[in-house]
């Protein structure tokens, strides 16, 4: 092959055509952030397919369903009209699970349960649990344990067996109930598909056979993140044919605390002594400046392999630590900086990212974009599917798509209200179970049901009836089904009529579901319902960020993983956020906070700033911030380029409360001490009179906030008060409590 004439050639260094020509056995490619690993799966599949492997053989396995959605699309550009299986573990598994619903004891037609549906069917599990203790635990505790024991591949009985805790003990029981309570409605949870597979790949030697044959050639990028389930799940489809490659950087394991297990990949050449293992050690992401301090940062972790990255790019800018006096003034000055260089035309809005360590710290930043008109994108789940009206509708459809589905009967027989009350549906449970039928089953024989009368009678019936008649056009067209729901379910009629003025915005959600369903049809007209269904359960986080948009992007790091972006600032890199508080009694689990700044860092493209403040608004309080242990280990360079952003707000107004400045060198704090926690702050005096616009003060419950507007005379005063975190309250002036923040 000449690659200068073959496009899936051109453009790749020695290693990476190397790695991508690999045709059989298995391949290890071991490289640091930005080096090509992705690329390299990409091309790798692509030129397979080229060599006259059968899309049907092929089995690309990605972290996210966006990084499998933007492999499809390059390698169609690269070979049209192949339609190889490129998915997620996650996604993997239902398929494999629909596809084999059989051995899997299944329907087909199964529904997963998300996070929400999970607590509750835990829940249940717990009423019915008989063993003493289990009202010292939390569902989500339980919950946790059962997700631990499904990753470690433990049956309820195993699990049993292996767990001597008390806690084990009781989720061992209430996991068995569990199991029970969801295969009467014929569904998994996000575990089971992961979990169901892998066992009985493992289990089942015909199975593992089959599969293993379909699945000729496997490739699984950031196998550093892979848990025990998705490990068994890769080596026992590649026992017969060996060709598996995985990718990925130790240095990027971020998912501990999910169940990953980083030795999955140290292991590799363990698992398969003949291994080939490729190393890459060019990144052609980011500027010297910036691999340099990532680089540096990361050289702390003690339990690591070392490995060298460089880099062709220039130098670049140097990478910049910034401190502000408040968050606020974090968000106000960071808008203005991207304001500046888009109106200056440096750089577009889409090339900016906003990394923080939890979805909290989003809404200061927030507040300041709306504010200064500045367009964003908060990439977290989709929100838009977990309103109310949204989770009803759907809630209708998963239950036609699978009647044994209970908790989604649950949700939707009385949206809108069919006068069954909750004493009718006790009873109606009573009668499913005593005859192991489904509770829409139940319904539709509610004349047999003792003690269901009247009106709960009519409505149950009418309910059945009804799901009865939309069951008929289940293969419709998604869109078409929905449409249909609304209007014959009485939802529609509902909101319409309703003089709620919310109602009015719910209406509008609605119809928006019919529009997703539309587009996602058109993108491939095979797609049903059950499919529809399927992506929204299974989105993660940036599967709803629309990178083709022009609007800076705000994550959490964890989301960020495997993204790029020219211009990046990382928020907040505080003692107690980023590393996390949770971490710091533990070494390894600073090294996983550690290596979560380093996936931060590394996603930066030209520039790359690190903010901290002296004060951090935060879960409703004001707290004195210590800066990241992480900030004194970045290179000399970088710590020299610490730039405190004093605001010009701040300064003109200090002095106007009563009490002297507060003297920030006096502070009691030590930066280098990681187990000190910040405390809450005491900041200025009480305040009675003299509120003016601009003057930053703290509200007991809403915390830090700058004066927007006073209006008004005596007891009629009001303030208006912009919250870092709360957004926008007005308050009558004499009455609040407000201490001015000097
Ligand atoms: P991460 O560790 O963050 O997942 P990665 O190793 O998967 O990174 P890629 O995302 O594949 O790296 O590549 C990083 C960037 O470098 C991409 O923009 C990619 O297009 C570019 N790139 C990779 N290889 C080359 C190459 N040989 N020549 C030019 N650009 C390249
Ligand atoms: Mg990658």
């Amino acid at each position: 092959e000449l690659s200068a004439n073959n496009p899936i050639l051109a453009d790749l260094t020695p290693e990476q055509a190397d790695a991508v020509q690999h045709m059989e056995g298995p391949l290890l490619i071991l490289a640091g952030a930005g080096s090509g690993k992705t690329r390299v799966i990409t091309r790798r599949v692509a030129h397979l397919l080229q060599q006259g492997v059968k899309p049907y053989n092929v089995l690309a396995i990605t972290f996210t369903n966006k990084a499998a959605q933007e492999m499809r699309q390059r390698i169609d550009t690269l070979l049209p009209g192949n339609r190889v299986w490129i998915s997620t573990f996650h996604s993997f598994g239902a398929r494999i699970m629909r596809q084999y619903a059989e051995h899997f004891d299944l329907d087909k037609n199964f529904t997963i349960y998300d996070m929400d549906d999970r607590l509750k069917v835990i829940k249940i599990a717990m009423d019915a649990v008989t063993v003493p203790g289990v009202e010292k635990f939390t569902p989500d505790r339980i919950g946790n344990a059962i997700s631990r024991a499904k990753n470690q591949l433990l049956t309820p009985d195993a699990f049993y067996r292996q767990e001597n805790d008390f806690l084990g003990q009781i989720a061992s029981h209430v996991y068995a109930i569990y199991q029970k309570k969801l295969k009467e409605a014929n569904a998994v949870d996000f575990d089971d598909l992961l979990f169901m597979p892998a066992l009985a790949l493992q289990t089942n030697e015909d199975f593992r056979n089959t599969l293993d044959a379909r699945f000729k050639y496997i490739l699984i990028d950031e196998y550093q993140d892979t848990n025990q389930a998705q490990y068994i799940m890769a080596r026992f489809l590649s026992k017969a044919s060996q060709n598996i490659c995985v990718v990925g950087d130790p240095d990027q394991s971020i998912y501990k605390w999910r169940g990953s297990d980083i030795r999955n990949i140290l292991d590799f050449e363990r698992d398969f002594p003949k291994a080939k293992v490729i190393t890459l050690d060019r990144n052609y992401r980011s500027t010297k400046s910036i691999l340099h301090a990532a680089s540096t940062l990361i050289s702390r972790n003690k339990n690591r392999k070392k490995k060298g990255l460089i880099t062709d790019n220039p130098e670049g800018e140097a990478v910049k630590v910034l401190t502000f006096d408040s968050g606020l003034d974090e968000a106000d000055q960071i808008a203005r900086q991207i304001k500046d260089k888009v109106a200056s035309e440096k750089a577009s809005y889409r090339d900016f990212a906003i990394f923080v360590r939890m979805n909290a710290l989003t809404r200061t930043i927030e507040s300041a974009f709306i504010k200064n008109g500045i367009p964003y994108q908060i990439v977290k789940g989709l929100a838009f599917f977990e309103r109310k009206e949204n989770k009803d509708i759907l809630a209708y459809l998963r239950l036609l798509v699978n009647p044994q589905d209970n908790i989604s009967f649950l949700r939707a027989v009385n949206e809108p209200a069919r006068g069954i009350g909750k004493v009718s549906l006790e009873h109606l449970s009573g009668f499913a179970e005593q005859h192991q039928i489904g509770l829409l089953r139940a319904a539709a024989n509610v004349e047999k049901v003792p003690n269901i009368k009247g009106k709960a009678a009519k409505g149950l019936k009418e309910f059945a009836q009804l799901m009865h008649v939309l069951r008929e056009h289940i293969e419709d067209k998604p869109h078409e089904v929905i449409q249909l729901v609304l209007e014959q379910s009485g939802y529609r009629a509902m909101l319409k009529d309703s003089r709620d003025p919310e109602d009015e915005e719910r209406l509008a959600n609605v119809e928006e579901l019919i529009t997703a369903a539309m587009q996602f049809y058109n993108e491939d007209g095979e797609r049903t319902i059950t499919d529809f269904l399927e992506q929204i359960t299974l989105a993660s986080d940036v599967d709803g960020w629309d990178e083709k948009q022009d609007h800076v992007s705000v994550m959490t790091l964890h989301a960020s993983k495997g993204l790029e972006f020219p211009i990046v600032y990382i928020l907040a890199v505080e003692e107690g956020i980023l590393p996390h508080e949770r971490s710091l009694q533990k070494d390894e689990d600073i090294e996983e906070e550690r290596r979560l700044a380093y996936v931060g860092m590394t996603r930066a493209m030209r520039e790359l700033f690190l903010c901290n403040s002296k004060v951090r608004e935060f879960r409703g309080q004001s707290l004195y911030a210590i800066p990241s242990s992480f900030l004194g280990e970045l290179p000399e360079e970088v710590q020299r380029q610490d730039l405190s952003i004093s605001s010009q707000r701040m300064a003109s107004y200090s002095g106007f409360g009563t009490k002297a400045p507060f003297d920030w060198n006096k502070a009691a704090f030590t930066s280098s001490s990681a187990k000190v926690s910040p405390s809450p702050v005491q900041v200025g005096d009480t305040l009675s009179e003299e509120l003016r616009p601009g003057t930053i003060v703290q509200h007991e419950g809403y915390g830090i906030g700058q004066i927007l507007d006073v209006n008004g005379f005596g007891a009629l005063r009001k303030v208006k008060i912009r919250f870092a975190t709360q957004g926008d309250k007005t308050f009558v002036a004499d009455k609040v409590k407000l201490k001015i923040v000097n």
